[in-house]
C-alpha cells in the first residue's frame, strides 16, 4: 500500500479537501485506486454494504485526512475494502 502514486497530490491544480477520500477526485486520478482494490482478492473484499458503512464512518471521523488514515497511514478505501481489515480505533 505504501507503493501509491501520489503525484496527485502534487500537483497544482488538484485540490483535495481533509475529508475527501480517494474516490472523490477526478476519474484520472483514480487509477491506484482501482488498481490496489483488485489486487485484494475477491473472497477476501467487503460486502458493498460493508464498504459504504464503514466509508461513511470514516467521513465522519477526525482522524480522516485527505484519504489517509491518520491512526495508521493507511488510505481507508483500502482498509475499509477488505473484509478482515479493521479501524485501528475500533469504530468499525
Ligand atoms: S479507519 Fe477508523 S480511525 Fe481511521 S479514519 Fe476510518 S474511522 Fe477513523
Amino acid at each position: 500500500m505504501n507503493a501509491v502514486n501520489t503525484s496527485a497530490y502534487s500537483m497544482e491544480n488538484v485540490r483535495i479537501c481533509k475529508k475527501c477520500l480517494l474516490r472523490d477526485l477526478a476519474e484520472e486520478d483514480q487509477k491506484d485506486l482501482k488498481k490496489y482494490l483488485a489486487a485484494i482478492k475477491p473472497e477476501d473484499r467487503a460486502s458493498e454494504e460493508v464498504y459504504e458503512m464503514r466509508l461513511g464512518i470514516c467521513r465522519k471521523c477526525e482522524k480522516l485526512a485527505e484519504a489517509t488514515c491518520e491512526a495508521c497511514g493507511c488510505y481507508v478505501e483500502f482498509r475499509a475494502y477488505a473484509s478482515y481489515s479493521r479501524c485501528p480505533v475500533k469504530k468499525w
